[in-house]
């Protein structure tokens, strides 16, 4: 029988990010010592609260169906949770899904079809591009990386990739994979153009608690971006959740009841059982833990730096996520492919991200375990 797949579905890739984790897995089932560096999954367990509301909420019964867009608890809490970040914000703009990912996905299909164009920055997460794709959507991309993945030096890049044709441009900072926090004035300057020309924007603000010494602006708190921005957040990152899947957006109302029809048809709802444990994680109990896990990443992003510079190897240091772009050989693909056979070192290629020549390494591992891994890079002639 042959099967005659959907153009949309043959025009992507699967996921680099989990394909390489993927094979990390597999080598380690074959006996292997991987340090896997590659997927962004922070190492910390979720805050026993967090555990002990999701057991709770299981033991109370909380194991059937929720209202499609989430429970109003929950929807209540991000919306006060937003409010904080400055955004004018209601549970009834907002629908809880199972991950950011799927956030994404369902406003990306609610606004992208036929040749409409996306402007992407790049390096750009991988799974950007791919949803656009399947959407059907066009792309147009802004090369940060001369400007070391700084988004102020790059508006005049920003400004000429932008017309009135623009659908919608993505927004993420900090970024996946570049760890750049954008300053308040390279974010007025995306405003200034989206307002120019009248571009919805996302905000993938799914890395807002990771940040060093700097601070996290929500672009829809900026002046002329509130009905314009679909801010986009979860609870896999802040609060070490990857597995629960349990994310969210904040959209205009018109948009949420348009990609409410997409989400009541796909996912009915996130898991009832993980939105209660999602309303104790956004409570202040949880401060702690997440400033814990914070003040390790940074921790480990110096010593990461040192440990490279100490092999001669300079990277652009950003503020924020727990991502690092390695300076590699043209042929990245290439690079990391045999870090990971030469020296069990797990990696992600820039080109998944568009940046050709880089390699992705996510620091949410051990001071030891990434130790191990510059030692093992480097012995391997890597470095
Ligand atoms: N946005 C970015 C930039 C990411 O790196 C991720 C990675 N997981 C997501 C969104 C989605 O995360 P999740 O689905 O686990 O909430
Ligand atoms: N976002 C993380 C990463 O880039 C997790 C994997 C994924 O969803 O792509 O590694």
């Amino acid at each position: 029988m042959t099967l005659d797949f959907a153009d949309r579905v043959e025009r992507v890739e699967p996921s680099a990010t989990l394909a390489i984790s993927n094979l990390a897995s597999e080598l380690e089932a074959e006996g292997k010592d991987v340090v896997d560096l590659s997927v962004g999954e922070p190492d910390f367990p979720t805050p026993d609260n967090v555990v002990e509301a999701g057991k709770a909420a299981m033991d109370a019964g909380h194991t059937g169906y929720t209202s499609s867009n989430g429970i109003r608890e929950l929807r209540a809490a991000i919306a006060e949770k937003l409010r904080g970040n400055g955004l004018d914000a209601d549970a009834d703009e907002i629908i809880v899904t199972p991950g950011g990912k799927q956030a994404l996905y369902e406003v990306i299909n609610t606004l992208i079809d036929g040749g409409d164009e996306v402007v992407l920055l790049d390096p750009a997460w991988v799974s950007y591009e791919a949803m656009v794709k399947l959407a059907g959507g066009s792309l147009s991309r802004v090369d940060l990386s001369p400007y070391e993945f700084q988004l102020e030096p790059a508006l005049d890049d920003l400004a000429e990739a932008v017309s009135d044709d623009t659908e919608l441009l993505v927004v993420n900072s900090p970024s996946n994979p570049t760890g750049a926090v954008y300053s308040d004035t390279a974010l007025e300057g995306v405003r200034d153009l989206a307002v120019e020309h009248d571009i919805t924007v996302i905000s993938d603000e799914i890395y807002e608690r990771i940040v060093y010494g700097v601070e996290q602006t929500s672009l829809g708190s900026l002046e002329g971006m509130g009905d314009r921005t679909i801010t986009i957040n979860g609870f896999s990152k802040a609060f070490s959740m990857t597995g629960w899947r349990l994310g969210y957006f904040h959209a205009p109302e018109a948009l949420v009841s348009q990609a409410g029809k997409l989400h009541s048809h796909s996912v009915s709802c996130a898991v009832n059982f993980v939105q209660h444990a999602g309303v104790e994680a956004l409570s202040s109990a949880t401060d702690n833990a997440v400033e814990e896990m914070r003040v390790a990443f940074a921790e480990r992003r110096d010593m990461l730096v040192e440990l490279l510079a100490d092999h001669g190897v300079d990277v652009p240091v950003g503020d924020g996520a727990f991502y690092m772009m390695l300076p590699v050989d043209d042929d990245d693909q290439a690079w990391c492919e045999g870090a990971i056979e030469d020296a069990q070192v797990a990696t992600v290629p820039g080109s998944a991200f568009n940046a050709p020549g880089y390699a992705r390494i996510s620091y949410a591992a051990s001071e030891e375990r990434l130790r191990e891994a510059v030692d093992r890079l480097a012995e391997n002639g890597y470095l």
